[in-house]
């Protein structure tokens, strides 16, 4: 049986202080003037699923919204708020040129959904509803269980990327050309990345030697906190 183990607060910042706030002082001190984040990221809360570790950045690097299942509830939907606030800010604001949209195998609500442990009517159940249906109304959650994991989760990141289209401020940037938006899965038993192709449905995925494109622009400065 695995030994639970409380996380030590204390312990864990004196250790930062000591290991990597202090080599990297000018570093985090360029950040003090203001924050300008390469992208706007909206993944799971997955703790395996770290998002500056996954894409290899540093504070200051990417603008993070997480929540259970990576959603994007439809902008006429009351659950928008936060996620809608973050668009503005990100997009008015910091005026990210890139949205990055970040789901993951072995994402564990996707997996209740599927295995039929959700209690129906429960918050998890209704707040995974808000991510669930595509344009053409297709109910993932309905057909689940036809699903394997994988598609599931495709399927779920591919609705969120065309959700976050229909914010106006997301589809205006876009037009304009001063934004892209893309989807990924998060593979946490390799690492690796599958990135969904503009316009289908389908995701490619990354390997070492084949990547020589980030989804990310170049970087201005960074810090590397590892
Ligand atoms: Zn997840």
């Amino acid at each position: 049986m695995t030994q639970r183990i409380g996380i030590n607060l204390v312990q864990g910042n004196l250790r930062f202080q000591r290991e990597v706030f202090e080599p990297k002082k000018a570093s985090f001190e360029e950040l003090i003037q203001g924050q300008q984040p390469r992208a706007l990221y909206v993944g799971c809360a997955d703790s395996r699923v770290v998002a500056e570790m996954i894409l290899d950045v540093g504070p200051g690097e990417l603008f993070v919204v997480r929540n259970i299942g990576a959603i994007v509830p439809h902008p006429n939907d009351d659950a928008s708020t936060s996620l809608g606030a973050a668009l503005d800010y990100a997009i008015h604001v910091l005026e990210v040129p890139d949205i990055v949209v970040c789901g993951h195998d072995l994402c564990g609500a996707l997996r209740a959904i599927v295995d039929a442990n959700t209690k129906v009517g429960s918050h998890l159940e209704r707040w995974l509803r808000k991510g669930s249906s595509d344009v053409q109304g297709f109910d993932l959650i309905d057909h689940a269980r036809e699903m394997s994991i994988e598609q599931l989760v495709e399927r779920f990141v591919a609705v969120q990327v065309d959700t976050l289209m229909e914010y106006d401020v997301v589809r205006d940037s876009v037009s304009a050309g001063r934004l892209s938006v893309h989807g990924c899965v998060y593979d946490p038993r390799t690492g690796r990345l599958r990135i969904r192709q503009p316009g289908v449905e389908s995701f490619m995925e990354f390997r070492p030697v084949e990547t020589r494109t980030s989804i990310l622009p170049p970087p201005a400065s960074k810090v590397d906190a590892a």
